[in-house]
């Protein structure tokens, strides 16, 4: 037995599935998850000593790689000065002002520790301002697991939510509107009937919980009117697509300015770091400038903010964008030529330095039921073909894949390599 496969025996036992969180577990791809004991660069090494290509990053926030030396020595110098003090910091200042020159929609910044933090305060502080209590988002999306955000839709594109989760109850669904994503006639039918309702429209401006679908010439154009229109509070979820598809976020890439935003993952550099903020009319309403309660005894934290401050430093030195989105696109134009020889039906999406796989005869993927045309069989029968020749993709059809700086020309060859033997030997 491997000890990978030991140890997930074990961690049954006191874990819940063994993982602390579920998408971890290998259910969507079936067979045992990697345990991982050792990262650097651009691979990630398991228990049983096989090392791999990594394409999921921690889930996105190692854009620099694993163990990137300027970002450890910042931790490292941080951990002689004591963990956590509970109290103000100058890293912390450091890490507002270098944040809001990022990310010109920002005059305001309050740090978490989770990107379900973050969303949860957002939609608290847009209700707060606004004096409404519903809420929109799209279906696919994925915003962290507060109760108010666990919701799916009903039977018709105008009806009431209904929890995607026991534990939810039916009472706080109810205030969550569910709409198509892309589709910027339902949001403006949705807020003709209900716009005095509606408090927040929040919003993954690349969608990457659904795979990877970037929004449709428009959409996020649209979403910014009918906010305006209806005196909607517009929140861009930027928890993945922060500092990834471009420096200054999606809403740089797309140049749209929401009114709050939410960041996670590359804003920590691998710590637990999340954060919302916007203009300062909306962000004055958090205590104790105003009266909508928030709080963390972690927020903040100097190892989080010094590993955090040391990514957000090197991410800014020029072309460091560029060059990751070259890599995700040479990367996925060698992977559809090995799939179209092979007479693999499959397609791909991508933002930046973010993509989606599908394997699927349809060509334009824009909405959560296109992705789910993607064929699950032979997901899985790639991703262990993959995992075999030494590649680690996202254990789900229905995840965005990462790039990071540190893959190069030999990284790309392993990886395509290892996908040309695995469409080869697809059956599904
Ligand atoms: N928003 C988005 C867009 C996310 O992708 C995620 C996590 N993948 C979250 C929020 C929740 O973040 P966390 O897992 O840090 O709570």
């Amino acid at each position: 037995m491997s000890r990978s496969a030991s140890l997930f025996e074990q961690a049954q036992k006191h874990i819940p599935g063994g993982v602390n969180s579920p998408v971890r577990a290998f259910a969507g791809v079936g067979g045992t998850p990697l345990f991982i004991k050792h990262a650097e660069g651009a691979y990630i090494t398991d228990e049983d000593d096989k090392r791999y290509v990594d394409y999921v990053g921690s889930w996105g926030p190692m854009i620099l790689g694993h163990g990137h030396p300027q970002v450890l020595d910042a931790v490292r110098a941080q951990v002689d000065h004591g963990l956590s003090y509970g109290a103000p910091t100058a890293l912390e200042v450091e890490m507002a002002d270098m944040v809001c020159s990022l990310v010109p929609s920002l005059d305001m910044v309050r740090m978490v520790s989770s990107g379900t933090e973050a969303t949860m305060s957002a939609i608290r502080l847009a209700r707060g301002y606004t004096g409404r209590d519903s809420i929109i988002k799209f279906e696919g999306c994925y915003h962290g697991h507060s109760d108010s955000l666990l919701v799916k839709a009903g039977s018709g594109a105008l009806t009431l939510g209904v929890p995607s989760s026991p534990g939810v109850p039916a009472a706080f669904a109810q205030h969550t509107i569910t709409l198509p994503y892309n589709d910027i006639d339902a949001v403006a039918q949705c807020l003709a009937e209900k716009g005095n309702e509606v408090a927040c429209i929040i919003v993954e401006p690349v969608a990457g919980n659904m795979n990877c679908i970037p929004p449709v010439p428009g959409f996020l154009e649209g979403l910014r009117e009918q906010c305006d229109k209806h005196g909607v509070v517009l929140i861009f979820d930027e928890v993945m697509t922060g500092f990834r598809v471009a420096l200054g976020g999606a809403q740089a890439h797309y140049g749209i300015t929401p009114d709050l935003s939410t960041f996670g993952k590359v804003i920590g550099g691998g710590m637990p770091v999340a954060c919302f903020g916007g203009k300062k009319e909306v962000m004055s309403h958090i205590a104790p400038l105003g009266p909508v309660y928030q709080a963390g005894t972690l927020s903040g934290n100097p190892l989080a903010m010094a590993a955090g401050l040391a990514t957000l430093k090197l991410i800014s030195r020029p072309g460091f964008h560029e060059g990751i989105t070259d890599y995700a696109s040479r990367l996925l134009k060698g992977l559809q030529e090995r799939a179209d020889a092979a007479g693999i039906p499959f397609t791909t999406t991508q933002a930046g330095g973010m993509f989606g796989l599908y394997f699927t005869d349809q060509q334009h993927i824009t909405s959560f039921a296109d992705s789910m045309t993607s064929n699950v069989e032979q997901f899985k029968q790639f991703f262990h073909l993959m995992l075999e020749g030494g590649v680690y993709l996202a254990p789900s059809a229905f995840e965005a894949g990462f790039v990071s700086s540190a893959l190069g020309e030999k990284e790309l060859q392993i990886t395509l390599d290892a996908a040309e033997n695995a469409f080869a030997n697809m059956t599904a």
